[in-house]
């Protein structure tokens, strides 16, 4: 057997900054996105989400409403609310009635979506509604195979947060249906989704039900993806083809350039991407493929070492929501979708099982407590699609160009993919804390949890505590162990250069046990057993490769795994005339009042004294000389940002001049 095969292991999140998330997740963000896809909240655009599903199974009547995929925002919103369920039956302290509330909208949510399926297993409302004899006519544009993946990933997470199996049975008929169209067989369509999804979703069916037909139909997608003729083109030929947006996108967008064992390099429409390469890694960690593996790695190192943000976030082009060439990361019209670092997170998940190193979660831990953490505000209820690490809200109210970039979050969105995956990220957090591979537990997250893992020989359990990710003093505390030696590796991040590791008391130099990334301690485990991690945390300065041309002169400032930024309403306008001082002095202060609690960094810095005077011509015959004041800098979380009077905001700011 495959050692490095995916065994689900949960952590249960008990306090702390993860555990605030949660419980914003089922207090807040639940209840007000259930409002938002029932049309119940007055200043967000109409979801129709659960609508739709409504007039497909005849309870209403009207018109389809929204887009293509809008089924997907409802089908997240259950596996988010299947996440909560299943956080709730480990935790004694989850409030009853906030259950109880969450599985009457879950039961009435699974029921309408029962109801909207077709005879003979067929679930897409566009489709049923709009245009029910051009179904699978377009996979390029209509989303059904994305739609139905998501389905199934909710399916997954309500059965397991509720023990009921009525929405499995529906997607499991619905996964029958799919395999009666697509396949190699004569008169079966080799087509494959315009959007990728359905083969990872297939693969967590496969997971759960252990049934290897999900599995063959997930490998038959992802295989078929890219080769010659592109189906896309050859659908488009047909009398049934119909057309969604009419968009002639090209194959690099949808990934469908080459089949998917020769690409190396990230390309196309970044959300796309990850689904995609999640898959592979999931196949090739269930089959050893080897050729799947290879290519997972490559389109690995093309994202995080040319194609990604300080902050984790990916595709820097609005344009086609894309992946653009190496190195082009600017700042001001960044794309980095949320939803693209959500994707780009459970990517370094799989990684990290495929190849057991540190350095796949320390990308998931940038991705989080940065690019996936600013697409929520503090109070659960608006979003950013868009994550800027620049803006100034005059020109973005002006220029056409970044009318994309939000410097406000919004209350909803027309194409709402983001505030539901967020949600069911912020919920599924715990499925992400550790590994267990053989013999080993690998800790990949820091947080306060209690996790049971089941490793080859036995179950180990341990309870893990601190005040992560403002303090890097983490404590292990082993509750049970197997009987004879097993591994607990622990993650040493890349950004901290003295980490030092004790265990009951006895320092245990780090080098000597490291592995991949991980301190690695194997021996016979007692309950009782501490483990303290230390992981000093000053603030660097960090510079990118002179490649990326938007952050060239300039710097960031980054503590632990969090980035930080500048913001007008603590530093004044024109925060591109600011630059760190050489002596930055900084100082570190964690404001409990702040922005929910944050760590504010002050710095030393200066700020060229022309900006403030409006007397100044616009251009004069000098040369650059500035004149610079001294001022004191507050730089806070990134993630933070935007939860204030709206205004300037920057992460890269000059370097010492
Ligand atoms: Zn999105």
């Amino acid at each position: 057997m495959n050692v490095n095969r995916f065994v689900p292991v949960s952590t249960t999140i008990k306090s702390g900054f993860f555990r605030a998330y949660q419980d914003l997740t089922y207090r807040e963000i639940l209840p007000y996105q259930w409002r938002a896809l029932n049309d119940e909240i007055d200043d967000a655009p109409d979801s129709h989400s659960v609508e739709n599903f409504r007039i497909a199974a005849g309870k209403s009547t009207g018109e389809f409403n929204g887009m293509a995929f809008q089924d997907s925002d409802l089908a997240k919103w259950l596996e988010a609310a299947g996440h909560s369920l299943a956080n709730a039956q480990r935790d004694p302290s989850f409030p009853k009635e906030v259950r109880e509330k969450l599985e009457e909208w879950v039961r009435s949510a699974v029921e309408v979506v029962a109801s909207a399926q077709q005879p003979d297993g067929y679930l897409d409302t566009f489709f049923t509604v709009k245009a029910p004899d051009h179904k699978w006519s377009n996979l390029r544009e209509a989303h059904e195979l994305y739609c139905a993946g998501h389905m199934m990933e909710a399916a997954v997470a309500v059965y397991e947060g509720t023990g009921d199996r009525t929405l499995l049975d529906v997607v499991s008929r619905l996964a029958d249906h799919i395999g009666s169209v697509f396949g190699t067989e004569t008169g079966k369509k080799r087509g494959y989704p315009g959007h990728q999804e359905i083969e990872l979703a297939l693969m967590k069916l496969y997971r759960l039900t252990n049934e290897k037909r999900f599995f063959d139909l997930a490998t038959f997608f992802i295989d078929e993806r890219g080769r010659k003729p592109v189906y896309f083109d050859v659908e488009a030929q047909s009398e049934r083809f119909y057309p969604v947006w009419g968009f002639d996108r090209d194959h690099e967008y949808h990934q469908a350039h080459l089949p998917v064992r020769e690409q190396r390099d990230a390309v196309g429409h970044s959300v796309r991407a990850m689904y995609q390469y999640i898959a592979m890694a999931d196949i090739a960690l269930e089959n050893g493929d080897r050729e799947l593996a290879d290519a997972c790695r490559a389109l690995w190192t093309s994202t995080t070492e040319r194609r990604m943000y300080v902050t984790g976030g990916i595709g820097s082009s609005r344009h086609g929501e894309r992946f653009t060439t190496d190195y082009d990361l600017p700042n001001d019209t960044a794309y980095a979708e949320t939803c693209a670092a959500i994707g780009l997170f459970i990517f370094a998940n799989r990684m990290a099982r495929l190849d057991n190193e540190a350095r796949y979660a320390d990308v998931a831990e940038r991705a989080l407590f940065n690019g996936i953490l600013s697409g929520l505000s503090l109070d659960g209820t608006r979003y950013f699609y868009v994550n800027p690490l620049e803006v100034v809200p005059a020109v973005c109210d002006t220029n056409g160009t970044y009318r994309h970039v939000k410097y406000r979050r919004q209350s909803w969105y027309g194409c709402a993919c983001c505030p539901p995956n967020v949600a069911r990220l912020l919920a599924s957090l715990g499925t992400y804390v550790s590994r267990a591979a053989g013999d080993t537990l690998y800790v990949d997250l820091y947080c306060n949890g209690v996790v049971s893992a089941p490793l080859s020989s036995g179950t180990f359990e341990l309870e893990q505590s601190g005040n992560y990710p403002w303090d890097g003093a983490i404590s292990i505390r082993v509750t049970d162990a197997p009987a004879g030696a097993v591994s607990l590796a622990l993650r040493v991040p890349a950004w901290c250069r003295t980490p030092s590791l004790r265990v009951n008391g006895d320092e245990i130099p780090i080098d000597s046990i490291s592995e991949k990334g991980y301190a690695r301690l194997e021996r016979v485990w007692n309950a009782g057993d501490e483990v303290v991690l230390d992981l000093p945390m000053p603030v660097e300065v960090v510079s990118a490769d002179p490649k990326v041309k938007a952050d060239f002169g300039r710097v960031a400032l980054q503590r632990g795994p969090i980035v930080y930024c500048l913001e007008e309403v603590d530093n004044g306008k024109d925060l591109h005339t600011i630059a760190l001082a050489e002596d930055p002095a900084f100082r570190v202060e964690h404001r409990k009042q702040l922005l929910g609690g944050v760590t504010v960094v002050e710095a030393r810095g200066t700020r060229t004294s022309a900006a403030q005077s409006s007397s100044a011509p616009l251009y004069r015959q000098e040369s650059f000389s500035p004149s610079l004041e001294e001022t004191t800098l507050t730089f806070i979380p990134y993630y933070a940002w935007a939860n204030r009077d709206p205004g300037e905001m920057t992460v890269w700011v000059s370097a010492p001049r």
